[in-house]
Order: C-alpha cells, then structure tokens, then sequence
C-alpha cells in the first residue's frame, strides 16, 4: 500500500462479505483508505448500526471516529474502490469510479437483507482523476440529514450510518473542516456501472453484472428466460416509483447523472439536493445545472432518458438480433411514464384523502396541482393544512394562495368528493396527516443546522434530525421547522457542487 494509509485489519470484525468485490473480478481495486490526523465522532446512528447487527455502544466514541474515518480497518474488511462511468449532464465519461469512496463490505442486516458499508471521503484512489478523495464536513453532514429524512418519509434511499470529522482542513473555495461520511446502501450499483464494461465492449462482464444485480436486487426474477430484459424491467419499475415518490414530497435530487442513479431504486449521492418550498416545477437550486436539465418538473422525463442508457448497455444481452433487442427494451421503456403516473397519482390521491382512481380524482389532483403552480403555493404545508380544511378549519390552507376564489372552488368540490367516499371527513383526515408531512428538510433549515455545525455547535444539527425522524408528527417545540424560508432567503440560495 502506498505511504500514509491505513493499516488493515486491526478494528472489532463487522460481519463481513465481500460478494461485488469476490464475485466480480476486475469490476474494483483493492486500495486503502487515507490516514487523518485527528479523527472525531461526529455523530452515530445508533439505531441504523443496530439493524445492521453492530454493537452501537462500541462504536460510539474514539473506536467508532478511527473505524469510520478510515484510520482503522475492521479486521474483516477488504475495502474497494470500485469501477463505473457515467453520463454527466449528458455528456458521456467513461472513468468516473469512487473517486474519494471505498466499500469496505457488505453485512446481512437484521432484516436479512445485504447492506454495503462505504465510506466517502476517504481519501485519494486510482479513480480520483484531479480530485482530492475528500468530503467536508457541510455536505457530509447535508448527505446525513437528507438520507434520514427520506428515510424517514417512507423513500428508498442510502443512508447515514456514521459521520467523522478529520481534523485537517481540505481547500474548496475557502478551506473547509474535512470529514468522512460512513454510507449504507443496499449496493453502490449504478446505471453507470453498466456503462463502464459497455463502453468497454466487455459483454462477459456485463454478463456477470447482470445476473449478480438482478440476485441481489430482485431475486424473485433470478429464473426469468431473459435476465438482462428483466433486470431492465425490474429497475425501471424501481426508478418510476422512487421518483415518484421524489415528486410527491417536492425533493429535486440536483445531479441526477448516470452514475447517480441506482439499480436498487434508492436514491443516492446527495450533493447540491434541495427541496421546493413553493410549488414551481422549474426550480433547480445546483449552482452547476445551468440549463435546468435537473430541475424539479423535469426529473421524470431524466428519470426515462437514464433507464434509455440502462437498456442500451443491455442489448448484447438481451437478444442476439440487435433489432429484436432494441424492440424488446423500448418497449419495457415505454413501460416507465404509464408507470410513474400510476404511482404518482396514486401517492397524490392519498394525500388528498381520495380513494377511488378514476378520472373525476385525477381531475382533482391536476386541478389543484395547477392551482399551487400558479399561485406559488408552499407544496409542503398545503398539503398539510388541507386535512384541517376537512376538519372545518380552511383557515391555514387558504394562507397558502392569494386569490382565494378559485382555490375555494376547488376546495368546496373536494370536499363534497371526499364526503362521497367512504369514512368520515375526520377519519380521511387524520389518513392524510399519515402521509402528508409537516416537517421537511427545508433549506434554511438545513443550511442553518450545517454552518452551526461547521462552526461547532452541533446542537441545531441534532434538533433538526430529530424532527426529520418524526416528519409526519410535528415535534412540539420544533414547529418554527415546519416553515417556509423567509423571504430574503430563496433567492439567494444554490447548493453547490463542491461537495
Ligand atoms: P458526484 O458528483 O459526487 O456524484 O461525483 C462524480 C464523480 O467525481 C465520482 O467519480 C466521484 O468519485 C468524483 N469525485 C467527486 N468529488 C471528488 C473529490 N473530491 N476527489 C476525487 N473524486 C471526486
Ligand atoms: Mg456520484
């Protein structure tokens, strides 16, 4: 190992298997994670270390702060940097690769399900190109908050087992307190994955890819005649629902390349991520995504042109005849907009507390939709506040527009809609605060919580996680979270991309 890394194999054993990096050979490279100075703790999840069978009292402290900067190995892991490509604002690079990521193993949780354990941050790897391999402290800790609260919010995503900080200070625009975030995903599979062997022309390894992610992902299709016309089946499926499901809460993912997007249907990779506080689907918040390929209302139609870029490493597999192939993926690609508005309409209608799925209901959500559009309604809060309008409260929900006549037409046809279901008005209502959130990761909030933390004081970083755990409770003391910004603070607002 080169000078300055980390010594392998002295920490507590984690349980570990290494199926990506002993089944798939050549898909990664054995490396070794950066020493740093001065790790510390940031923070835990103790209730995620748990589902994965870790013992959270011991990792909870300095043991934890060198495992999970990368200073010292469980004995049993093998980490790996592994290998994909990816399109990048449409542009094609065929050597992305964890850059500043390494798996470091994969465990059986308590649901038995295989879970990677990656950290990112960990320093330089064969795959770095200028980079430096790190992570600083704000963004790790954003990636922390919003996984959690997808979580939370009943959406698939990769979540935060461990944040660390470092104690060297890394350069981005100013320098910037360095840290490690420790990631659990289901894998760190990607679209780009597949890209890297295709562009490659390596079919065998595709192949290999194929048949390990379709076990791994959707074991039940193992047997299926056509493996690589499943999987696209399968993961096309998985996409429409996560981002319906993006859609529903107002969350814009920001860099929804390739080599972001899974085929285990989670969300991945939270760099300059956002959620939309009023209702406006051209909203993009990247400082990098100058045309608005990734705004809010166009992640459907990226979603769709992703999955195209899926079904194209596919075709060697799927059919000998290139003609059959590409017949037989477009039309699993067709699948994916009746898909997603499926499952888009259906999570509308639960928020509305409608329960039949004909076209007076959709008629409905598109009417109302159009009315939040236009009125630059806060996406969030109407939602929440139209259950009090069912309670005979409409106070909070009307706070929401500014021409009232239109909005209480439709609240009025609502409501006679809602009535003519079944249950009662009270009993909808309270099905909608089930799914409706009150608190979400807004971006004052979020920024707020992360310059405190930078400056160190964690406290309002721990008072927003715990919010986020609850998002459809409310916690009492905590409602100032359920707010939108003020108005100073939108516009000026961008994530960016040095994350
Ligand atoms: P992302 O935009 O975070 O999804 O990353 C895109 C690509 O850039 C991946 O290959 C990353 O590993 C790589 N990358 C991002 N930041 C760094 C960094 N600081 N050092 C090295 N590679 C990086
Ligand atoms: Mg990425």
């Amino acid at each position: 190992m080169p000078d300055g890394r980390s010594e392998t194999g002295s920490g507590p054993r984690f349980g570990f298997d290494h199926s990506y990096a002993r089944d798939l050979p050549g898909f990664s490279v054995d490396w070794a994670a950066a020493r740093v100075p001065a790790p510390r703790l940031f923070r835990l999840n103790r209730a995620l270390a748990q589902d994965l069978g870790l013992d959270a009292d011991l990792l909870d402290g300095a043991l934890g702060a060198g495992i999970f900067s990368g200073n010292l190995m469980p004995a049993d892991a093998r980490p790996v940097a592994q290998a994909y490509a990816g399109h990048q604002f449409g542009g094609f690079s065929p050597h992305l690769g964890d850059g500043r990521a390494l798996l470091l193993g994969e465990v059986i949780d308590r649901a038995g399900l295989r879970r990677d354990i990656a950290l990112k941050g960990s320093g330089p790897t064969p795959f770095s190109r200028r980079g430096d391999g790190k992570a600083t402290l704000g963004p790790v800790l954003r990636e922390y908050l919003i996984g959690e609260a997808m979580h939370a919010l009943g959406i698939p995503t990769t979540r935060a087992l461990a944040a660390v900080t470092t104690g060297e200070m890394v350069q981005r625009e100013t320098a910037l307190p360095g840290a490690v975030l420790a990631r659990v995903a289901a894998s760190h599979i990607r679209v780009g994955t597949f890209q890297f062997f295709a562009a490659r022309g390596e079919v065998d390894r595709l192949r290999l890819l194929t048949g390990y992610t379709l076990a791994r992902h959707y074991p039940h299709l193992a047997d299926d005649p056509n493996t690589a016309l499943a999987l696209l089946d399968a993961v096309v499926g998985a996409q429409a629902a996560l981002i319906a499901g993006w859609m529903s809460v107002g969350f814009i993912h920001g860099v929804m390349n390739t080599d972001n997007m899974t085929l285990s249907g989670e969300t991945i990779d939270y760099g300059p991520c956002a959620f939309m506080d009023a209702c406006a689907p051209d909203t993009v918040f990247s400082s990098i995504d100058q045309t608005g390929r990734y705004a809010y209302g166009n992640q459907p139609a990226i979603g769709q042109w992703n999955l195209a870029r899926l079904a194209e490493t596919l075709v060697p597999l799927i059919d000998s005849d290139a003609d059959k192939a590409i017949a037989a993926a477009t039309e699993v690609l067709r699948s994916y907009a009746p898909r997603y508005e499926a499952r888009f309409q259906s999570i509308l209608r639960a928020k509305l507390g409608l329960v039949r799925d004909d076209r007076e209901d959709a008629l409905l959500v598109q009417r109302l939709l159009a009315l939040m559009e236009a009125q630059a309604a806060d996406w969030t809060l109407t939602f929440r506040r139209l259950s009090d309008a069912l309670r005979g409260v409409p106070g909070a929900v009307r706070a929401q527009f500014s021409q009232l006549q239109a909005l209480d037409g439709w609240l009025a046809d609502w409501r006679a809609r809602v009535e003519s279901g079944p249950g009662t008005p009270a009993e909808r209502a309270s099905a909608m605060d089930r799914v409706n959130p009150v608190v979400i990761p807004r971006n004052h909030s979020v920024e707020a919580a992360l310059n405190a933390a930078v400056a160190g004081d964690a406290a309002p970083f721990e008072v927003l996680l715990s919010a986020l755990s609850a998002p459809f409770a409310g916690t009492p003391g905590q409602e100032h979270l359920a707010l939108p910004p003020p108005r100073d603070f939108t516009e000026g607002f961008r994530t960016f991309c040095g994350t």
